[in-house]
């Protein structure tokens, strides 16, 4: 599943391919993965790219938005000159396109395409005026991004899920945008705090750093290229390599820790396979 790195580094790519061209054609082939009037997309200039945690927004001209979510299965192949294919990882990256799980094709005025492949159908693009999207409720609901919070604002909307852990606290997207499964772990290791510790018990200086470890990991996956585990192909085709080259717990389990030699260990902690040493976080 991409998280907000993954995401970014998507943003990036398409930027690049997508910025100044016009959409000339767009084909839902599969009514739920599209919201709007498709009809009403074509003519229109892509002119920027932004991020809102999880969420691709693309702006077209005339005030006008595409809002992309990935979800689990979503994955986004662009095919022009050169190729870029991203999110989920299965063979539709090197396959003949639309293939089985395409949904929504956009054409542009350079004959390339851009495909929004599905398999589970749980992602979803949606076309909006500025003003829907500044009411949808999916990024009403959203947290600042971990760049935007302040230590004190995060120490504040921590205090909201007191009775929750730590671990769960993060994942929530109305506490801080865009952690993930791999950055939730990273950071709580970053910070020294047991992902299970209740939030109660976590102080400001700690959340002053756990905070600075959401950043400081999410910067460096981003940098790297972001990486979903093996599932993330970065815009030039080849594989990001961010959990093996950072990755300090996750999917660590049963190795030394880095920084005490104990063994990393591998629990279930809020629903979610949840990677820490014993040692270096209490
Ligand atoms: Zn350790």
């Amino acid at each position: 599943m991409p998280e907000l790195p993954e995401v970014e580094t998507i943003k990036r790519g398409l930027e690049h391919f997508l910025i100044g061209k016009h959409i000339t054609k767009v084909t839902v082939k599969t009514a739920k993965s599209f919201t709007g009037k498709s009809e009403e997309v074509v003519g229109h200039k892509v002119i920027e790219f932004k991020r809102r945690g999880k969420a691709l927004l693309i702006g077209l001209d005339g005030n006008l938005w595409l809002m992309i979510h990935l979800r689990m299965t979503g994955q986004l192949i662009y095919i022009g000159e050169e190729k870029f294919a991203a999110g989920h990882p299965d063979k539709s990256f090197v396959e003949k396109m639309p293939g089985r799980h395409t949904r929504v094709i956009f054409e542009f005025d350079d004959a390339s395409h851009l495909y929004f492949n599905d398999q589970r159908k749980f992602g979803f693009v949606k076309f909006v005026s500025k003003a829907e999207l500044e009411k949808d409720p999916f990024l009403t609901k959203l947290a600042p991004e971990p760049w935007e919070l302040t230590p004190e604002e995060f120490f504040a909307r921590l205090q909201r899920r007191k009775g929750t852990t730590i671990k769960a606290a993060i994942l929530d997207q109305s506490v801080i945008a865009g952690v993930g499964n791999i950055y939730a772990d990273e950071s709580l290791f970053f910070a020294q705090i047991f992902p299970g510790r209740k939030v109660a018990d976590v102080s400001r200086a700690e959340s002053g750093k756990l905070l600075k470890g959401i950043r400081e990991v999410m910067e460096a996956s981003i940098a790297s290229g972001g990486s979903t585990m093996k599932d993330y192909v970065r815009a030039d085709g080849t594989k990001g390599n961010y959990l093996e080259k950072f990755a300090k717990v996750f999917q660590h389990d049963g190795q030394k820790c880095l920084t005490c030699s104990n063994i990393i260990l591998k629990t279930k902690i809020a629903g979610r396979g949840t990677h820490y040493c014993p040692e270096c976080q209490k």
